[in-house]
Protein backbone atom coordinates (compact mmCIF):
# COMPACT_ATOMS: atom_id res chain seq x y z
CA UNK A 1 0.00 0.00 0.00
CA UNK A 2 1.41 3.46 -0.96
CA UNK A 3 2.36 5.13 2.25
CA UNK A 4 2.89 9.32 2.66
CA UNK A 5 6.78 9.16 0.36
CA UNK A 6 4.85 7.15 -2.46
CA UNK A 7 1.84 9.28 -2.21
CA UNK A 8 3.81 12.57 -2.09
CA UNK A 9 5.91 11.60 -5.24
CA UNK A 10 2.71 10.85 -6.94
CA UNK A 11 1.31 14.39 -6.24
CA UNK A 12 4.56 15.49 -7.16
CA UNK A 13 4.05 13.90 -10.98
CA UNK A 14 0.61 15.26 -10.88
CA UNK A 15 1.83 18.41 -10.45
CA UNK A 16 4.16 18.27 -13.55
CA UNK A 17 2.12 16.58 -15.84
CA UNK A 18 -1.55 18.15 -14.90
CA UNK A 19 -1.11 20.78 -12.93
CA UNK A 20 -2.48 24.04 -15.31
CA UNK A 21 -4.26 21.84 -17.64
CA UNK A 22 -8.02 21.97 -18.34
CA UNK A 23 -10.84 19.28 -18.00
CA UNK A 24 -13.41 19.41 -21.22
CA UNK A 25 -15.19 16.23 -19.48
CA UNK A 26 -14.79 13.01 -16.86
CA UNK A 27 -15.81 9.73 -18.14
CA UNK A 28 -16.57 7.23 -15.56
CA UNK A 29 -15.95 4.13 -15.96
CA UNK A 30 -16.88 3.32 -12.47
CA UNK A 31 -18.95 5.08 -10.58
CA UNK A 32 -17.99 3.12 -7.40
CA UNK A 33 -14.97 4.69 -7.68
CA UNK A 34 -17.23 8.39 -6.81
CA UNK A 35 -18.15 8.48 -3.04
CA UNK A 36 -20.01 11.60 -3.90
CA UNK A 37 -22.61 12.14 -6.28
CA UNK A 38 -21.34 11.13 -10.14
CA UNK A 39 -23.63 13.59 -11.71
CA UNK A 40 -22.12 16.37 -9.67
CA UNK A 41 -18.48 15.10 -10.15
CA UNK A 42 -18.98 14.94 -14.03
CA UNK A 43 -20.77 18.82 -14.27
CA UNK A 44 -18.92 20.57 -11.76
CA UNK A 45 -15.31 19.27 -13.48
CA UNK A 46 -16.19 20.05 -17.21
CA UNK A 47 -14.02 22.75 -18.22
CA UNK A 48 -12.57 22.73 -14.75
CA UNK A 49 -8.98 24.50 -14.57
CA UNK A 50 -6.44 22.46 -12.13
CA UNK A 51 -4.97 24.89 -10.36
CA UNK A 52 -2.41 22.39 -7.70
CA UNK A 53 -2.25 18.74 -6.30
CA UNK A 54 -1.88 18.87 -3.03
CA UNK A 55 -1.53 16.12 0.10
CA UNK A 56 -3.18 15.67 3.42
CA UNK A 57 -1.79 12.73 5.00
CA UNK A 58 -2.57 10.51 1.76
CA UNK A 59 -4.99 11.86 0.40
CA UNK A 60 -4.52 13.76 -2.52
CA UNK A 61 -6.03 16.80 -3.57
CA UNK A 62 -7.04 19.13 -6.86
CA UNK A 63 -7.56 22.21 -6.00
CA UNK A 64 -9.84 23.48 -8.80
CA UNK A 65 -11.07 26.76 -10.04
CA UNK A 66 -14.42 25.78 -8.73
CA UNK A 67 -15.84 25.74 -5.64
CA UNK A 68 -15.47 22.28 -5.27
CA UNK A 69 -11.77 20.42 -4.17
CA UNK A 70 -11.49 16.61 -5.16
CA UNK A 71 -10.15 14.40 -2.77
CA UNK A 72 -8.80 11.34 -3.94
CA UNK A 73 -7.07 8.05 -2.22
CA UNK A 74 -5.14 5.76 -3.69
CA UNK A 75 -5.88 2.91 -0.87
CA UNK A 76 -4.17 -0.31 -1.86
CA UNK A 77 -3.21 0.08 -5.90
CA UNK A 78 -4.17 3.09 -7.02
CA UNK A 79 -2.13 4.79 -9.97
CA UNK A 80 -2.40 7.73 -12.10
CA UNK A 81 -1.16 7.46 -16.39
CA UNK A 82 -1.48 10.17 -18.31
CA UNK A 83 -1.72 10.07 -21.88
CA UNK A 84 -2.29 10.78 -25.49
CA UNK A 85 -5.64 10.58 -26.86
CA UNK A 86 -4.60 8.21 -29.48
CA UNK A 87 -3.55 6.18 -26.78
CA UNK A 88 -6.45 3.43 -25.30
CA UNK A 89 -7.50 3.40 -21.92
CA UNK A 90 -6.08 0.08 -20.18
CA UNK A 91 -9.24 -1.97 -18.78
CA UNK A 92 -8.09 -1.03 -15.23
CA UNK A 93 -8.75 2.34 -15.85
CA UNK A 94 -11.58 3.71 -13.41
CA UNK A 95 -12.13 7.15 -14.03
CA UNK A 96 -10.53 9.34 -17.28
CA UNK A 97 -10.12 13.35 -17.01
CA UNK A 98 -10.05 14.17 -20.70
CA UNK A 99 -8.18 17.70 -20.90
CA UNK A 100 -8.53 20.54 -23.53
CA UNK A 101 -4.99 19.86 -25.03
CA UNK A 102 -5.40 16.18 -26.33
CA UNK A 103 -3.99 14.06 -23.39
CA UNK A 104 -5.84 12.37 -20.69
CA UNK A 105 -5.21 11.42 -16.95
CA UNK A 106 -6.11 7.63 -15.82
CA UNK A 107 -6.94 6.73 -12.53
CA UNK A 108 -5.83 3.11 -12.53
CA UNK A 109 -6.61 1.00 -9.76
CA UNK A 110 -6.79 -3.20 -10.25
CA UNK A 111 -7.98 -3.32 -6.50
CA UNK A 112 -10.85 -1.13 -6.57
CA UNK A 113 -10.29 0.44 -3.52
CA UNK A 114 -9.57 3.50 -4.21
CA UNK A 115 -11.68 6.97 -4.17
CA UNK A 116 -12.64 9.51 -5.17
CA UNK A 117 -14.97 12.62 -3.93
CA UNK A 118 -16.29 16.34 -4.43
CA UNK A 119 -15.65 18.18 -1.36
CA UNK A 120 -16.99 22.17 -0.56
CA UNK A 121 -14.01 24.20 -0.77
CA UNK A 122 -14.62 26.00 1.73
CA UNK A 123 -12.86 24.50 5.62
CA UNK A 124 -12.65 21.60 3.00
CA UNK A 125 -10.00 19.98 6.70
CA UNK A 126 -13.06 20.55 8.76
CA UNK A 127 -15.64 18.24 6.66
CA UNK A 128 -15.00 14.40 5.86
CA UNK A 129 -13.19 12.87 5.08
CA UNK A 130 -9.91 14.63 5.93
CA UNK A 131 -11.52 15.83 9.09
CA UNK A 132 -10.42 12.50 10.84
CA UNK A 133 -7.09 12.79 9.41
CA UNK A 134 -4.08 13.90 12.18
CA UNK A 135 -1.31 16.19 11.12
CA UNK A 136 1.01 14.13 9.36
CA UNK A 137 5.08 14.46 10.89
CA UNK A 138 5.87 17.40 8.84
CA UNK A 139 2.78 19.31 10.24
CA UNK A 140 3.67 18.88 13.71
CA UNK A 141 5.93 21.54 15.31
CA UNK A 142 6.71 18.65 18.21
CA UNK A 143 5.90 15.81 19.49
CA UNK A 144 3.78 16.89 22.65
CA UNK A 145 0.47 15.65 19.98
CA UNK A 146 2.09 12.12 20.04
CA UNK A 147 2.52 11.79 23.70
CA UNK A 148 -0.62 13.66 24.98
CA UNK A 149 -2.45 10.98 22.65
CA UNK A 150 -0.74 7.83 24.19
CA UNK A 151 0.76 8.44 27.63
CA UNK A 152 -1.84 6.69 29.25
CA UNK A 153 -2.61 3.53 26.70
CA UNK A 154 -1.74 0.38 27.75
CA UNK A 155 -2.08 -0.76 24.40
CA UNK A 156 1.30 -1.60 22.38
CA UNK A 157 3.06 1.46 20.62
CA UNK A 158 2.54 0.10 16.46
CA UNK A 159 -1.11 -0.05 16.61
CA UNK A 160 -0.38 3.68 17.98
CA UNK A 161 1.20 4.92 15.92
CA UNK A 162 -0.68 3.59 12.75
CA UNK A 163 -3.50 4.88 14.15
CA UNK A 164 -3.76 8.33 11.64
CA UNK A 165 -6.36 10.38 13.49
CA UNK A 166 -3.29 11.26 15.82
CA UNK A 167 -0.45 11.47 13.43
CA UNK A 168 -0.80 10.37 9.97
CA UNK A 169 1.51 8.88 7.39
CA UNK A 170 3.37 6.47 8.69
CA UNK A 171 1.79 3.18 7.76
CA UNK A 172 3.11 -0.61 7.88
CA UNK A 173 6.79 -0.12 6.07
CA UNK A 174 7.89 3.24 8.02
CA UNK A 175 6.25 2.16 11.53
CA UNK A 176 8.74 -0.50 11.83
CA UNK A 177 11.52 1.66 10.09
CA UNK A 178 11.02 4.43 12.58
CA UNK A 179 10.47 1.70 15.94
CA UNK A 180 13.82 0.34 14.51
CA UNK A 181 15.62 3.69 14.57
CA UNK A 182 14.59 4.75 18.12
CA UNK A 183 15.82 1.13 19.20
CA UNK A 184 12.22 0.81 20.71
CA UNK A 185 10.06 -2.90 20.49
CA UNK A 186 7.09 -2.65 18.61
CA UNK A 187 4.99 -4.42 21.59
CA UNK A 188 6.12 -1.94 24.31
CA UNK A 189 3.02 -0.68 26.03
CA UNK A 190 2.40 2.80 24.99
CA UNK A 191 2.25 4.39 28.75
CA UNK A 192 5.95 3.62 28.91
CA UNK A 193 7.43 5.23 25.73
CA UNK A 194 8.79 8.70 27.33
CA UNK A 195 8.26 12.03 26.14
CA UNK A 196 11.82 12.06 25.07
CA UNK A 197 11.45 8.59 23.35
CA UNK A 198 7.96 10.29 21.62
CA UNK A 199 10.61 13.18 20.47
CA UNK A 200 12.45 10.37 18.60
CA UNK A 201 10.11 8.94 17.04
CA UNK A 202 8.62 12.50 15.67
CA UNK A 203 12.24 13.00 14.22
CA UNK A 204 12.95 9.93 12.41
CA UNK A 205 9.40 10.37 10.88
CA UNK A 206 9.93 13.04 9.86
CA UNK A 207 13.62 11.96 8.74
CA UNK A 208 13.14 8.07 7.35
CA UNK A 209 10.12 9.61 5.09
CA UNK A 210 12.25 12.50 3.91
CA UNK A 211 14.38 10.87 2.88
CA UNK A 212 12.01 8.46 0.97
CA UNK A 213 10.73 11.03 -0.53
CA UNK A 214 13.82 12.48 -1.73
CA UNK A 215 14.39 8.90 -3.49
CA UNK A 216 10.77 8.78 -4.82
CA UNK A 217 9.23 6.49 -2.28
CA UNK A 218 9.32 2.79 -2.13
CA UNK A 219 8.30 0.42 -4.49
CA UNK A 220 7.24 -2.92 -2.41
CA UNK A 221 5.78 -5.67 -4.70
CA UNK A 222 3.41 -4.59 -6.77
CA UNK A 223 3.37 -0.82 -6.18
CA UNK A 224 5.01 1.65 -8.34
CA UNK A 225 4.22 5.50 -8.19
CA UNK A 226 3.77 6.08 -11.60
CA UNK A 227 4.87 5.09 -14.72
CA UNK A 228 8.35 4.93 -15.32
CA UNK A 229 9.44 5.59 -11.47
CA UNK A 230 10.21 3.31 -9.38
CA UNK A 231 11.02 4.32 -5.60
CA UNK A 232 14.59 3.63 -4.67
CA UNK A 233 14.33 3.94 -0.83
CA UNK A 234 13.86 0.27 -0.73
CA UNK A 235 17.31 -0.22 -1.06
CA UNK A 236 17.89 1.58 2.73
CA UNK A 237 15.03 -0.20 4.52
CA UNK A 238 17.05 -1.37 7.24
CA UNK A 239 14.49 -4.01 9.13
CA UNK A 240 11.12 -4.39 6.62
CA UNK A 241 10.97 -7.35 4.89
CA UNK A 242 13.76 -8.44 6.20
CA UNK A 243 12.97 -11.47 8.41
CA UNK A 244 15.35 -13.65 9.28
CA UNK A 245 18.42 -11.10 7.73
CA UNK A 246 21.25 -9.76 10.09
CA UNK A 247 20.04 -6.64 11.86
CA UNK A 248 22.80 -3.74 10.48
CA UNK A 249 23.84 -3.00 14.35
CA UNK A 250 24.29 -5.73 15.97
CA UNK A 251 24.19 -8.75 13.57
CA UNK A 252 21.43 -10.40 15.47
CA UNK A 253 18.61 -12.23 13.01
CA UNK A 254 15.92 -9.72 12.77
CA UNK A 255 12.48 -11.62 13.42
CA UNK A 256 8.79 -11.05 12.15
CA UNK A 257 5.79 -11.54 14.48
CA UNK A 258 2.14 -10.23 14.45
CA UNK A 259 1.62 -6.77 16.33
CA UNK A 260 -2.30 -5.70 16.80
CA UNK A 261 -2.94 -7.42 13.55
CA UNK A 262 0.20 -5.94 11.13
CA UNK A 263 3.40 -8.36 10.16
CA UNK A 264 6.05 -6.70 12.00
CA UNK A 265 10.13 -6.91 11.62
CA UNK A 266 12.27 -5.81 14.29
CA UNK A 267 15.60 -6.74 15.78
CA UNK A 268 15.42 -8.64 19.52
CA UNK A 269 18.65 -7.32 20.26
CA UNK A 270 18.32 -3.52 19.60
CA UNK A 271 14.64 -3.11 20.46
CA UNK A 272 14.22 -4.64 23.78
CA UNK A 273 10.96 -5.19 25.25
CA UNK A 274 11.35 -3.12 28.79
CA UNK A 275 8.01 -4.04 30.16
CA UNK A 276 9.83 -8.04 30.36
CA UNK A 277 12.30 -9.37 31.55
CA UNK A 278 15.20 -10.98 29.29
CA UNK A 279 14.08 -13.62 27.77
CA UNK A 280 16.96 -16.40 26.04
CA UNK A 281 15.68 -19.15 24.64
CA UNK A 282 17.54 -22.22 24.40
CA UNK A 283 16.88 -25.12 22.15
CA UNK A 284 18.92 -27.97 19.91
CA UNK A 285 19.03 -31.73 19.41
CA UNK A 286 18.38 -34.57 21.86
CA UNK A 287 21.58 -34.61 24.15
CA UNK A 288 22.96 -31.43 22.74
CA UNK A 289 23.75 -30.02 26.44
CA UNK A 290 20.54 -27.65 26.63
CA UNK A 291 20.10 -28.69 30.26
CA UNK A 292 23.69 -28.45 31.22
CA UNK A 293 23.25 -24.34 29.64
CA UNK A 294 20.26 -23.92 31.75
CA UNK A 295 21.53 -24.50 35.05
CA UNK A 296 24.75 -23.07 34.30
CA UNK A 297 23.26 -20.17 33.51
CA UNK A 298 20.61 -20.69 36.79
CA UNK A 299 23.90 -19.82 39.00
CA UNK A 300 24.59 -16.88 36.94
CA UNK A 301 21.08 -15.28 38.13
CA UNK A 302 18.54 -16.65 35.59
CA UNK A 303 15.71 -17.78 36.21
CA UNK A 304 15.35 -21.42 34.46
CA UNK A 305 12.12 -22.26 33.03
CA UNK A 306 12.03 -25.49 31.54
CA UNK A 307 9.22 -26.53 28.81
CA UNK A 308 9.97 -30.34 29.08
CA UNK A 309 8.73 -29.86 33.04
CA UNK A 310 5.75 -27.81 32.01
CA UNK A 311 4.68 -30.97 29.53
CA UNK A 312 4.78 -33.31 32.78
CA UNK A 313 2.86 -31.09 34.33
CA UNK A 314 0.11 -30.63 31.63
CA UNK A 315 -0.15 -34.60 31.14
CA UNK A 316 -1.58 -34.25 34.84
CA UNK A 317 -4.25 -32.36 33.76
CA UNK A 318 -7.57 -34.39 33.39
CA UNK A 319 -8.38 -31.46 30.97
CA UNK A 320 -5.26 -32.13 28.61
CA UNK A 321 -5.59 -35.96 28.64
CA UNK A 322 -8.94 -34.86 27.28
CA UNK A 323 -7.78 -32.94 24.68
CA UNK A 324 -5.18 -35.43 23.29
CA UNK A 325 -7.65 -37.76 23.18
CA UNK A 326 -9.26 -35.93 20.49
CA UNK A 327 -5.98 -36.76 18.40
CA UNK A 328 -5.18 -40.50 20.30
CA UNK A 329 -8.49 -42.13 21.21
CA UNK A 330 -6.51 -45.14 22.97
CA UNK A 331 -4.42 -42.75 24.83
CA UNK A 332 -2.61 -44.49 27.56
CA UNK A 333 -2.77 -43.23 31.03
CA UNK A 334 -0.65 -44.63 33.75
CA UNK A 335 -1.10 -42.91 37.56
CA UNK A 336 -3.35 -40.40 36.55
CA UNK A 337 -0.23 -39.16 33.69
CA UNK A 338 -0.44 -39.52 30.42
CA UNK A 339 1.96 -42.53 29.60
CA UNK A 340 4.80 -41.07 27.31
CA UNK A 341 6.54 -43.82 25.96
CA UNK A 342 3.27 -44.73 24.33
CA UNK A 343 2.72 -41.10 23.27
CA UNK A 344 6.16 -41.14 21.65
CA UNK A 345 5.63 -44.32 19.74
CA UNK A 346 2.35 -43.27 18.87
CA UNK A 347 3.99 -39.95 16.84
CA UNK A 348 6.70 -41.93 15.58
CA UNK A 349 4.19 -43.76 13.52
CA UNK A 350 2.16 -41.07 12.79
CA UNK A 351 4.02 -38.24 11.83
CA UNK A 352 0.41 -36.50 11.04
CA UNK A 353 -0.89 -37.26 14.64
CA UNK A 354 2.31 -35.31 15.40
CA UNK A 355 1.25 -32.21 13.82
CA UNK A 356 -2.32 -31.78 15.95
CA UNK A 357 -0.54 -32.64 19.10
CA UNK A 358 2.45 -30.36 18.63
CA UNK A 359 0.25 -27.72 17.87
CA UNK A 360 -1.81 -28.10 21.13
CA UNK A 361 0.90 -28.87 23.00
CA UNK A 362 2.89 -26.17 22.23
CA UNK A 363 -0.16 -23.72 22.27
CA UNK A 364 -0.38 -24.49 26.51
CA UNK A 365 3.29 -24.38 26.76
CA UNK A 366 3.21 -21.03 25.50
CA UNK A 367 0.77 -20.04 27.77
CA UNK A 368 2.53 -21.37 30.65
CA UNK A 369 5.54 -20.10 29.88
CA UNK A 370 4.33 -16.30 29.42
CA UNK A 371 2.19 -16.70 32.33
CA UNK A 372 5.39 -17.87 34.96
CA UNK A 373 7.79 -14.85 32.93
CA UNK A 374 5.24 -12.10 33.65
CA UNK A 375 5.69 -12.52 37.24
CA UNK A 376 8.89 -11.21 37.12
CA UNK A 377 10.02 -7.72 36.60
CA UNK A 378 12.05 -6.19 33.63
CA UNK A 379 15.38 -6.26 35.35
CA UNK A 380 14.90 -9.90 35.69
CA UNK A 381 17.03 -12.02 33.41
CA UNK A 382 15.08 -16.14 32.46
CA UNK A 383 16.43 -18.74 30.01
CA UNK A 384 13.92 -21.22 28.83
CA UNK A 385 14.92 -24.90 27.79
CA UNK A 386 12.78 -25.45 24.71
CA UNK A 387 13.50 -28.39 22.81
CA UNK A 388 11.31 -26.85 20.05
CA UNK A 389 11.93 -23.44 20.29
CA UNK A 390 11.53 -22.36 17.15
CA UNK A 391 8.70 -25.22 15.37
CA UNK A 392 6.46 -23.75 18.10
CA UNK A 393 7.02 -20.18 17.24
CA UNK A 394 8.37 -19.31 20.95
CA UNK A 395 11.54 -18.08 19.47
CA UNK A 396 9.16 -15.08 18.71
CA UNK A 397 8.79 -14.48 22.49
CA UNK A 398 12.36 -14.82 23.21
CA UNK A 399 14.63 -11.58 23.31
CA UNK A 400 17.35 -13.92 22.07
CA UNK A 401 17.97 -17.37 21.16
CA UNK A 402 20.95 -19.84 21.82
CA UNK A 403 20.97 -23.27 19.52
CA UNK A 404 23.54 -26.00 20.80
CA UNK A 405 24.55 -28.59 17.92
CA UNK A 406 26.42 -30.82 18.45
CA UNK A 407 28.35 -33.81 16.48
CA UNK A 408 26.29 -37.71 17.04
CA UNK A 409 29.04 -39.50 19.05
CA UNK A 410 29.15 -36.52 21.60
CA UNK A 411 24.79 -36.67 21.25
CA UNK A 412 25.17 -40.42 22.31
CA UNK A 413 27.60 -40.13 24.84
CA UNK A 414 25.25 -37.45 26.45
CA UNK A 415 22.20 -39.77 25.76
CA UNK A 416 24.15 -43.04 27.38
CA UNK A 417 24.72 -40.76 30.47
CA UNK A 418 20.97 -40.05 30.92
CA UNK A 419 20.37 -43.79 30.41
CA UNK A 420 17.95 -42.94 27.53
CA UNK A 421 17.18 -45.54 24.99
CA UNK A 422 19.43 -43.90 22.59
CA UNK A 423 18.22 -45.12 19.25
CA UNK A 424 14.32 -44.35 20.12
CA UNK A 425 15.49 -40.77 21.19
CA UNK A 426 17.42 -39.78 17.92
CA UNK A 427 14.64 -41.32 15.64
CA UNK A 428 12.44 -38.98 17.17
CA UNK A 429 15.13 -35.95 16.65
CA UNK A 430 15.88 -37.22 13.08
CA UNK A 431 14.09 -34.10 11.95
CA UNK A 432 15.31 -31.52 13.80
CA UNK A 433 15.92 -29.40 11.51
CA UNK A 434 15.29 -25.34 11.00
CA UNK A 435 13.86 -23.28 8.02
CA UNK A 436 16.38 -20.98 6.39
CA UNK A 437 14.87 -17.85 7.71
CA UNK A 438 14.98 -19.14 11.76
CA UNK A 439 18.29 -18.59 12.89
CA UNK A 440 19.45 -18.40 16.36
CA UNK A 441 20.94 -15.73 17.82
CA UNK A 442 23.84 -17.53 19.31
CA UNK A 443 24.88 -21.05 17.88
CA UNK A 444 27.34 -23.07 20.36
CA UNK A 445 28.79 -26.55 19.58
CA UNK A 446 29.10 -28.47 22.16
CA UNK A 447 31.24 -31.13 21.39
CA UNK A 448 33.94 -30.30 23.97
CA UNK A 449 33.80 -30.08 27.96
CA UNK A 450 31.97 -28.64 30.44
CA UNK A 451 34.80 -26.24 30.54
CA UNK A 452 34.49 -25.23 26.96
CA UNK A 453 30.55 -25.01 27.05
CA UNK A 454 31.02 -22.23 30.21
CA UNK A 455 33.45 -20.47 28.40
CA UNK A 456 31.38 -20.00 25.79
CA UNK A 457 28.56 -19.28 27.51
CA UNK A 458 30.19 -16.64 30.23
CA UNK A 459 31.21 -14.70 26.24
CA UNK A 460 27.64 -14.25 25.77
CA UNK A 461 26.44 -13.18 29.21
CA UNK A 462 29.17 -10.97 29.39
CA UNK A 463 28.11 -9.57 26.11
CA UNK A 464 24.78 -9.46 27.68
CA UNK A 465 25.48 -7.99 31.11
CA UNK A 466 22.44 -5.74 32.02
ZN1 LIG B 1 20.21 -5.21 16.34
Amino acid sequence: MPELPEVETVKNVLNNIAKGKTISYVEVIRPQTIRSDVNEFQSVLKGATIQEFSRYGKYIIYHLDRDYVLVSHLRMEGKYFHRDEKIKPNHNDLILFHFTDGSYLAFNDTRRFGTMELVKKEGYLEREPLNEIGPDPFMMKDSSRLYEAFKNKGVAIKPCLLDQSVMSGLGNIYVDEVLFACKIHPETPAKLITKKQFDEIWYWSKDIMGRAIQKGGTTVISYHPTEGIDGEFVNELKVYGQNGDKCVNCGTPLVKKFVGGRGTTFCPHCQRNIARPYVLGVTGPIGSGKSMVCKYLETKGFIYLNSDEIVHHLYELKSVQEGLKRFVPHLKIKDGKVDRVSLRDEIIANPRVKRYIERYIHELVIEELERQIKKHGPKEKVVCEVPLLFQSGYNLYCDETLMLEVDEKSQIEHLSERKEDVEKALRLNARFKLDNNQKATYTIINNGSVASLHQKLDKIICKKCR
